[in-house]
């Protein structure tokens, strides 16, 4: 038995399986590669589903948090940090919120979405209004936002009052939206939905829509944001026609702004939305502690001094159109900005291509059956790329006949 099959066999004995079996047992990572407990080498496309903006054993990373280590780690929220200040400052300047506006911080995607509720609660209102094809999180509220069936039914009853409209579908979003509705909640790009971007004009008509009645428009930059697309954050591509980018009320973070340090965070903007939380009414124990705050610091700075915005687009727009050029009857088209893509598949061969891939030493994500997802370190380069877009087609073909051999077990490939 390898290292590897040990620990998954004592896995399976002492974590509650809500993951399924583990695919590999990591033991370390370096830039763009990881090594499982058995020494084998895999290339990081996914980066731990759009986490770690620095890939692994980044520098600045490391000495970001033995510095705050060696200083202090945590102090509870009667006190406050240097890092916690200046971190709230700077995502307030790069998301372009206005004067008045304010940051809170918490320790995951799901926590920054219940804050996000807390504060549309607090406008009077219960309505809410997602997209079908969405994900918040799994905590009940974050659920009660999730469209997916099989996520949400074994925990029903969740929050009441929420509508699920098509995404990208002005016309419902009006029609589902009135002044009764506290938020209108959205991902600019959905990510477990497969990687779907909202049209730019979309994003506009839901701005409108709030404006009009009324509403919040919170939007869920928890997997988009942080130079992920190519942008700060997704919704600034709204700007990107030489317009003004349309301004959420709301806008929630988490994933990549700590590198891989677990962090979350809330931005309300404006003075008025700021202020919908009052002493008393929220609060976190982790939240904003000084590691994360410092170790976010180092991944803004590594992404503003590395020139990591105009990086992501160049080798993302390189990497979909590498992936189209194949030709390959298979891939119907990439989709996403950025290092945030989905291959889309003429044929249900996502799950089969990941594992033919990994065998292969590259760690992809199905999202669907039909689409890989690949979210790698924003450090990647054309040339890492490269070498899977190279080994695609072979990987395509080792997934066909693995996924016929399992439908017709008889079958020689
Ligand atoms: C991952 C994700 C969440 C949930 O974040 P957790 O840290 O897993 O709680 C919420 N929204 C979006 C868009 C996400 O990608």
């Amino acid at each position: 038995m390898s290292r590897s099959q040990d620990l998954l066999a004592r896995y399976e004995r002492s974590l509650i399986g809500v993951f399924g079996v583990p695919q590999l047992v990591l033991a370390r990572g370096d830039g763009c590669y990881v090594w499982d407990s058995d020494g084998n080498r895999y290339l990081d496309l996914l980066g731990g589903i759009a986490v770690n903006t620095l890939g692994h054993n980044h520098p600045a990373i490391v000495a970001a948090v033995s510095k705050q280590a060696s200083e202090m780690l945590h102090l509870s929220n009667f006190f406050t940090s240097p890092a916690q200040v200046e971190l709230a400052e700077r995502l307030v300047t790069l998301a372009g919120a206005p004067d008045g506006s304010g940051v809170f911080f918490c320790n995951s995607g799901a926590e920054a979405i219940e804050a996000a509720i807390k504060i549309s609660r607090r406008t009077g209102r219960t309505h809410l209004v997602a997209a079908e094809g969405s994900f918040h999180g799994r905590t009940t509220g974050a659920l009660a936002l999730t469209s997916k069936e099989a996520y949400r039914s074994p925990f029903e009853p969740l929050l009441p009052e929420v509508t699920f409209v098509p995404y990208n579908d002005v016309d419902a979003l009006r029609t589902a939206v009135t002044t009764d509705t506290a938020a209108i909640v959205l991902e600019p790009i959905q990510g477990e939905g497969g990687v779907v971007p909202a049209s730019d004009a979309y994003l506009r008509a839901a701005r409108q829509v709030a404006d009009e009645t009324g509403a919040l428009l919170v939007l869920d930059e928890i997997q988009t944001g942080i130079a992920r697309t190519g942008d700060w954050f997704a919704v600034q591509h709204t700007g990107s026609g030489g317009a003004d980018p349309i301004r959420p009320d709301v806008m929630t973070l988490a994933k990549g702004l700590g590198g891989g340090v677990p962090i979350g965070a809330v931005v309300a903007f404006g003075e008025r939305v700021r202020g919908l939380l009052t002493p008393g009414q929220h609060g976190t124990t982790f939240g904003g502690n000084p590691l994360a705050a410092a170790t976010a610091l180092a991944v803004l700075d590594q992404i503003e001094d590395g020139g990591l915005l105009g990086h992501v687009r160049a080798v993302g727009d390189h990497l979909a159109a590498a992936v189209e050029g194949l030709g390959d009857p298979r891939i119907q088209q990439v989709r996403g900005r950025g290092l945030l893509r989905a291959i889309v598949l003429t044929e249900d061969l996502a799950p089969a291509l990941a594992t033919a891939a990994r065998e292969a030493g590259f760690i992809i994500n199905p999202v669907a059956p039909k689409a890989i997802r690949l979210a790698p370190p924003l450090i990647i380069t054309a040339e890492q790329l490269d070498t899977f877009v190279v080994a695609l087609p072979g990987l395509l073909d080792t997934a066909q006949q693995s996924t016929r051999t399992r439908e017709n077990p008889g079958a020689r490939p």
